[in-house]
């Protein structure tokens, strides 16, 4: 059997964008020398640090791809995928802008009126709103057209009633997108009457409370639509297209490089110890970096072929399967690591990677659910 390619083949030419990446690299060391932030994992979800946003809106690095009409930088995936690329390496703190600078931005581009562009673009340039993603709900996750949050139409607009569960972030972000049923189940057509709306999640009606991890920390949150207004004005793309919008987001939601280098600065650790001789030589080491060299490669070809509008559905659910694994193997590397004389805050840093670890394989789609869209692509379903 001969199989189509999974993954575009990768045209990037580095030299292109190596004084970009030379830039990024040389900021972080700066930020990093005079304090403004100390290296850690999972640093896109968990590292909410709206100052540290605020540094990189200074230098032109958030809404990259933004038209310059919209307050944006007009430039390409590329270039985004460069300074994302670094930032995550350095295990900087962008949790706070990571959303809305990942998946709002193509989306409002796409989908968005002109007043809803207006309204959030700019802000979302100079690091000033924060989304987040208003999809699971308690008994509906993989299985997201099953979502049961009714939108209602009254007077002016729609509204909202249900529970959105696990939603990163929704105690700080300003807004999100919530997926809603505006016309009942029919189960011929299950992706029908799915619309999505944008919420302010300060609004009446709304109700955010915390969901506390095992280890303590607070990143996720149940939030209750309670009759929740949405002015028609803030109706997302078409109402009954929620699912079509939905899942044409997800190639930008799977495919970057957030989806192996959640715990990088551990792999980087570990070198470093090696070379100090602090750790025991380990071939597995280099096993860990050639499978995120071959990542950045895949990554970097999936942003390319976003640029040139290409859909990328099934490349970015490779991405993700390969590379939330391989994260998820540098952490159990790092942990086993840390049994050595590695200090105090590796461990720490280790352990916390270990803890969050589960989370890398489920947000943003299960790696089974990625297989059977993988399976799907290459023609077995
Ligand atoms: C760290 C983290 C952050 C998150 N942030 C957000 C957020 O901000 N907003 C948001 O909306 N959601 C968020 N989520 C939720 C996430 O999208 C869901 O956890 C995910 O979609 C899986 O849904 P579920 O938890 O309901 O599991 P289920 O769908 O109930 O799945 C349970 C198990 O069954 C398997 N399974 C289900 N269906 C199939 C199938 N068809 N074939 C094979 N196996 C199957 C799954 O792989 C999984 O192992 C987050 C989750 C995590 C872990």
């Amino acid at each position: 059997m001969t199989l189509d390619r999974l993954v575009p083949r990768s045209a990037v030419d580095p030299s292109a964008t190596a004084e970009l990446r030379n830039e990024v690299r040389q900021f972080l060391a700066e930020q990093r020398a005079a304090g403004a932030y100390t290296p850690t994992v999972d640093a896109w979800l968990s590292a909410w640090d709206e100052d540290f946003t605020a540094s990189l809106a200074a230098r032109g690095w958030l809404g990259m791809t933004v038209p310059v009409a919209y307050g944006g930088h007009g430039l390409s995936f590329l270039e985004r995928f460069v300074v994302t690329e670094e930032l995550l390496a350095a295990g900087a703190p962008v949790a706070a802008h990571w959303i809305a600078d990942r998946q709002i931005v193509p989306s409002l581009l796409k989908y968005g009126t002109e007043f809803q562009r207006s309204e959030f673009l700019p802000r979302i340039v100079r690091g000033e709103c924060f989304f987040g993603i208003g999809m699971s709900e308690p008994d509906s996750g993989s299985d997201l057209a099953s979502v049961r949050t009714r939108a209602e139409r009254v007077e002016g607009g729609w509204a909202l009633t249900g529970t959105k569960v696990w939603t990163s972030g929704a105690h700080l972000a300003h807004a999100f997108i919530a997926l809603a049923r505006n016309e009942p189940v029919d189960p011929a057509h299950r992706h029908a009457g799915l619309s999505q709306f944008i919420v302010d999640l300060r609004g009446p009606g709304v109700e955010i409370r915390p969901i506390v991890s095992m280890n303590g920390a607070h990143h996720f949150n149940e939030v209750i639509l309670d009759g929740a207004f949405v002015p028609d004005s803030m109706v997302f793309g078409e109402i009954g297209q929620g699912w079509q919008q939905v899942t044409s987001e997800l190639a930008f939601e799977r495919s970057g490089s957030e989806r192996f280098l959640s715990t990088f600065v551990l792999l980087d650790a570990c070198a470093e110890e090696m070379s100090q001789r602090r750790l025991p030589r380990s071939a597995d080491l280099g096993r860990l970096v050639a499978r995120i060299a071959g990542l950045h490669q895949m990554s970097a070809a999936i942003a390319a072929a976003l640029e040139r509008h290409e859909p990328a559905d099934v490349p970015a659910a490779v991405v993700k399967v390969l590379g939330t694994t391989t994260e998820g193997d540098i952490a159990e590397f790092a942990h086993l690591a840390g049994e050595h004389d590695v200090g105090q805050h590796f461990s720490d840093v280790a352990n916390m990677a270990v803890d969050q670890r589960p989370g890398f394989t489920l947000r943003g789609g299960t790696n089974e659910v990625l297989r059977g869209v993988i399976a799907r692509g290459l023609g077995m379903r």
